[in-house]
């Protein structure tokens, strides 16, 4: 593979990557960027932390240094959409360290701070946004913003940014762009679906698929745990202890589980914090970077941080719960094994999540490594342990039972939670 010098990049761009230690192009890098210098819509599809956000950045910077118009007041040559406040700022501190050497105005804009030193900062008109839909819109809304000029347009996580939630506001903002104007469109996943929809918003583009099946990259070990529900704090516990885990991201399938499960382990002398959309943004940002400097061993996260966080070294990821949709899985495990590391993702698996578990492995191709936890383990507690075995033959039914009438279910609850220090 050839380096970033045959790419033609601007010279000061080939000076920040030798600044960011960048020596030679990934595959994605290498095959994007000549698209994106040509002007194509592109729709980029890569696995997690192979380096898309630089493959789509560089030629930006590079087409900028070659557009000699004037700036627009209020409005942006290039706007880059990313669907959280974390992975926009990180974007962002992509753009500025590869412009590093350049004259390049760049703005976040972004919900949970003022919006008045962002609308400050467009006044003059900026080369270069990176933001979220929401903020966005807002700034269009109130006459603060118009990307009437505006000639690129990126969606970063593009698959989110099509889904549901976000689907109006991206329509409005496309639409308020030049029928001229080139859009890029950046993945680790990709469904049928909502490539369909993808489609509708490019013209003569070129696709750059390298993950056609949504799948983690294969330096990542992955493995499920077939655990009660009541001794996924143990389990977790137990894990920690076992593979030494210095730091990981632990995601949960809800802001209040991240909240008790924080708490919980808090009061183990495990170094946790929470993190969702239920915090303040000052918050998100310290335990966020508490977390990047390594003062926070353990991120309790949700799927806020699921996506494109790009954290250095990050060994472990543990799925405390499934995720709902089986293509968040392959984004949460993604941020371990970035830029080439090794990685380790282990999940848990309760009664409740089978059907999760069904559509994970269908997604991705492939059956998890799977293991039973010793309570569920029904043959060996029987082997072990026959006098066990009658007391206790609730607990040692098989892993995924038929269900259980009311009154029976309060009663095994009430057993199994005898001992337990964390509830939902
Ligand atoms: P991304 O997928 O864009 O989040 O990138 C994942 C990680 O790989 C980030 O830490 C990048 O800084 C790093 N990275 C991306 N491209 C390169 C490259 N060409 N050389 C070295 N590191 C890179």
């Amino acid at each position: 593979m050839h380096n970033f010098d045959k790419l033609c990049l601007n010279k000061q761009i080939n000076r920040a990557l030798v600044f960011a230690n960048f020596s030679k192009p990934t595959i994605i890098q290498h095959k994007i960027i000549p698209h994106v210098l040509n002007r194509n819509d592109v729709l980029g599809v890569a696995q997690t932390g192979t380096g898309k956000t630089a493959a789509y950045i560089l030629p930006i910077i590079h087409n900028i240094t070659l557009d000699t118009s004037r700036y627009q007041k209020k409005s942006c040559k290039t706007i880059i959409i990313a669907p959280t406040r974390e992975l926009a700022t990180q974007v962002f501190e992509n753009a500025k360290l590869f412009s590093k050497y350049l004259s390049i105005r760049l703005t976040l804009i972004v919900g949970g701070v003022k919006p008045k030193p962002q609308l400050k900062s467009l006044e003059k008109g900026v080369d270069i946004i990176v933001g979220t839909p929401g903020r966005i819109m807002d700034h269009i809304r109130s006459g603060g913003l118009t990307l009437s000029s505006t000639k690129t347009i990126v969606l970063d996580e593009a698959d989110q940014m099509l889904d549901l939630g976000f689907m109006p506001d991206i329509k409005k903002i496309h639409k308020s762009l030049p029928k001229q104007r080139q859009t890029i469109f950046m993945t680790a996943t990709m469904l049928d679906q909502v490539k369909n929809i993808a489609l509708n918003f490019l013209n003569n583009h070129k696709e750059v698929n390298l993950s056609p099946k949504a799948t983690p990259i294969e330096k990542i070990k992955q493995k499920v745990i077939l655990v009660k529900q009541s001794d996924k704090l143990s389990k977790l516990k137990a894990i920690i202890e076992e593979h030494k885990i210095f730091q990981s991201i632990i995601f949960t399938r809800t802001k209040k589980r991240a909240d008790n499960l924080a708490k919980a382990l808090c009061k183990n002398d495990i170094n946790s914090a929470s993190f969702h959309g239920d915090k303040r943004q000052s918050q998100r940002n310290r335990i966020l970077n508490s977390f990047k400097v390594g003062k926070l061993n353990f991120l309790i996260a949700t799927d806020i941080a699921a996506r494109g966080i790009d954290i250095k070294d990050i060994m472990f990821i543990i799925n405390y719960d499934l995720p709902m949709q089986p293509e968040i899985y392959v984004h949460r495990v993604g941020r371990s094994a970035r830029a080439g590391k090794e990685g380790t993702a282990i999940s848990f698996c309760d009664s409740t999540e089978k059907n999760r578990l069904k559509d994970i492995e269908k997604l991705i191709g492939y059956k998890l490594k799977s293991e039973v936890e010793k309570s569920l383990d029904l043959k060996k507690s029987n082997d072990d342990n026959s006098t066990v075995k009658k007391k206790r033959t609730i607990k040692n039914k098989p892993f995924f039972k038929k269900k259980r009438s009311n009154s029976k279910k309060k009663k095994i609850k009430k057993n199994l939670n005898k001992n337990k220090t964390f509830n939902d």
